[in-house]
């Protein structure tokens, strides 16, 4: 965890849990009125409602961090989404280059330290480092290219910039693998196999080529000396427990009870429902096809329900439906309420930052180094 030690809170978070969201909302509105420019509230696609009211820039994790981080007033982000994402909001806009233009460092905080992400807890740096010795003994890692998607911890980044490799996000995945096998002819993708997988699938990779490190199966992840030597794609084991529960009887079903319905998913889900799909994007592709949508579209959406719910109010004019029946949100993001928000802005501006992200000077600077080989990536 990238967090530093800082001096006791002036107002503990028990006094805000009492409290209602319009006693809340109205502290917040006080709190970024006094602090005018030099903070920056960021709130993720899959915040709930109210935090995104509140919110002055709202995106995908990428989008947020570099809007925040191009701002010349902002001195502080409150990053209303998980812990990698404010990872990456302090190494984009602690960049030295920016520090120095500033003459300050930008205080990040996360208003609650519980908003981890499922998906980036399954690579942990001490497993990813331990597949790539037991790789070098194999096929050699001279010939692959480490990528990691954007949503893992900022260690992951760091190993991905000193061996040469890169970060990618959901929209620029393809041209990402594409960019390492210019490289090297074999990628190990982590943390998350289904986005590595529905991409290289569709490059004409095959599912034989691409075998599955399990970090928990000591003998080479599970796999066999040959299909490590035939792959072009070795996936980690890991996955984004919202969006592996959706599933294809889910698109079987609706496409049954409403023939001309589209569905549009996001390149997380797994295999068997992205080919099922009219369209997989990443969450800013989602948005736009639903924008560019003549009225009466009718849509069944596979990604987080704060995003679909809240696309539904947006577009009146269309048809959306949650492509599963169960409820899929991102219950660690959901963390981040107003009374976290209150406590955390509240502090910061008496003085007394909590749950503040700093990731140390040689992570960032390794992490950085992957971040802008795929900003070069067209
Ligand atoms: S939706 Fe999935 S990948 Fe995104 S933050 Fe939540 S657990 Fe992580």
């Amino acid at each position: 965890m990238s967090t530093v030690a800082a001096p006791a809170p002036t107002f503990p978070l028990a006094d805000y849990k009492p409290l209602d969201n319009e006693t809340l909302a109205s502290r917040i509105q006080a709190v970024r009125e006094q602090m005018g420019s030099e903070l920056l509230i960021l709130g993720h696609h899959y915040q709930q409602d109210e935090v995104i009211a509140l919110s002055d820039l709202r995106g995908d994790s990428y989008q947020l961090s570099q809007m925040a981080a191009e701002s010349s007033d902002c001195r502080y982000i409150a990053f209303c989404g998980v812990h990698f994402m404010a990872e990456t909001a302090d190494i984009l806009a602690n960049r030295p280059e920016k520090v120095a233009e500033r003459g300050s460092r930008v205080t990040v905080v996360l208003p609650d330290m519980a908003a981890g992400c499922s998906m980036a807890d399954m690579a942990a740096i001490d497993q990813v480092e331990a597949a790539w010795a037991d790789l070098g003994e194999v096929i050699g890692t001279d010939d692959v290219t480490p990528v990691t998607y954007i949503n893992s911890a900022a260690s992951l980044k760091a190993f991905c910039g000193r061996h040469g490799g890169i970060v990618c996000t959901s929209s620029n995945a393809a041209a990402v693998l594409e960019w390492a096998f210019r490289r090297t002819s074999r990628v190990l993708f982590f943390p998350d196999q289904h986005l590595g997988r529905n991409t290289a699938l569709k490059m004409g990779i095959t599912n034989e080529q691409m075998p599955v490190w399990d970090p928990y199966n000591s003998d080479l992840g599970g796999n066999s000396e040959e299909s490590l030597q035939q792959s072009k794609v070795i996936l980690w084991k890991g996955h984004c427990s919202v969006h592996q529960m959706f599933r294809p009887e889910h698109v079987h079903g609706l496409r049954e009870r409403i023939p001309d319905i589209k569905i549009l998913v996001h390149p997380e889900c797994p295999q068997e429902v992205n080919d099922l799909a009219d369209v997989s994007g990443s969450t800013g592709t989602i948005i736009r096809t639903v924008e560019a949508a003549p009225p009466g579209t009718k849509w069944a959406i596979g990604t987080e329900l704060h995003l679909v719910n809240r696309l539904k109010q947006e577009h009146p004019e269309q048809e959306i439906h949650f492509l599963s029946p169960v409820i899929c949100m991102c219950a660690t993001m959901y963390r981040i309420d107003l009374a976290h928000l209150c406590w955390s802005l509240e502090n910061l501006a008496a003085g007394t930052p909590v749950n503040v992200i700093e990731v140390d000077e040689e992570t960032a600077r390794w992490s950085l180094a992957a971040l802008e080989r795929m900003l070069k990536v067209k």
